[in-house]
């Protein structure tokens, strides 16, 4: 059966460079005329890819607040449609086609904010975006990345969310303020964070009631211990559908992971089409022939720290003693 095939291109580059951006940084370069066109008409001919939605955006355009599509995992272009990507001029008509709420990304107040996104001026943005979106009857969520550095600082944010009385003025019009703090994944830039990675016994109480799936979170110490003799796989599969994102160089990635050398699937300008489909139809790339040869428990046992207090989710942290795997070049592919 031919799976639905979404295309997401980086036509414009990004003007931010977010310290926790998990698909890399990579120079800006806008693509030509009719490229979009070339990539598209590339799968156009392949029975088995179902080209069902054309081409989205990978990275943030100018003028516009929150993520750029690769930042909302297999999800791709459905996250404009519910709200993860605001273009200033689009939100007057945002209620119209049913958005409630958009989600606004934070790292603590406005120096930190700025210093992570790598753009002056964010912090005021994001705020100026808050108030423009319940003007416009839509609620805010205020997503903020919380890591050893920032984390004193998110407890004000929180504080600065209800000196604003975001929560009231949402439920004015029947909407619900969303403010919730996690630690994110550790690949792309953000794996350039490990050694602030915010620690489990350090996470601010007043902070916790809004942290995602706390419970589920545990040490890298308690994931070593528990993952040792673990002879699972690390695992990205297409399931229902194939989402391939597109550099401004033409190379060609899943939207599992970073946009990195090991992840890379090919190049439309330079690999043979038909080399190119059969690998994005057997998911064939480097990086998961790595995760296929080695058990989670050989990769906790060689990577992982025993005495590490850093927080992680089960998934960023096998995802993370991969990359860790990938990137150690005594490893051959
Ligand atoms: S996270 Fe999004 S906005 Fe930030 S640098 Fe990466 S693509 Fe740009």
């Amino acid at each position: 059966m031919p799976k639905p095939l979404d295309l997401v291109l980086d036509l414009y580059g990004c003007p931010n460079r977010c310290l926790h951006c998990w698909i890399g940084h990579m120079p800006n370069r806008r693509m030509r005329d009719g490229d979009d066109r070339f990539i598209v008409d590339f799968f156009r001919p392949y029975r088995l890819l179902q080209l069902v939605t054309g081409a989205g955006l990978l990275r943030r355009l100018p003028g516009t607040v929150g993520e750029g599509l690769a930042s909302v995992g297999q999800r791709g272009p459905e996250a404009v449609r519910t709200g993860e990507f605001l273009a200033y001029p689009y939100v007057p008509f945002l209620r119209e086609v049913g958005v409630r709420g958009v989600q606004l990304t934070f790292f603590g107040l406005e120096t930190l904010t700025d210093r992570y996104v790598g753009r002056k001026g964010t912090f005021r943005e994001l705020l100026q975006a808050t108030e423009l979106l319940l003007a416009h009857r839509i609620a805010p969520r205020w997503q903020a990345f919380i890591n050893e550095e920032n984390k004193d600082e998110l407890v004000e944010l929180l504080r600065l969310s209800e000196t604003l009385q975001l929560r009231e003025r949402c439920e004015a019009f029947g909407e619900e303020f969303r403010f919730f703090v996690h630690e994110g994944s550790c690949d792309g830039e953000n794996r350039k964070l490990y050694g602030i990675r915010i620690c489990k016994g350090d996470v601010p109480a007043e902070l916790k009631p809004y942290y995602l799936d706390f419970d589920r979170l545990a040490s890298e110490r308690e994931w070593v211990e528990r993952l040792w003799d673990d002879f699972s796989h690390v695992t990205f599969h297409n399931v229902d559908r194939i989402v391939l994102q597109i550099s401004n160089r033409f190379d060609v990635y899943f939207n599992f992971f970073e946009m990195s050398e090991r992840w890379k699937i090919g190049n439309l300008k330079t690999d043979a089409p038909d080399e190119l489909v059969r690998r994005v139809a057997e998911e064939d790339v480097p990086a998961l022939c790595v995760a296929r040869n080695r058990t989670v428990g050989e990769l906790a046992g060689q990577y992982g720290d025993p005495h590490s207090e850093r927080l992680f989710a089960r998934g960023d942290y096998e995802e993370y003693l991969l990359n860790l795997c990938l990137y150690d070049q005594s490893i051959p592919v």
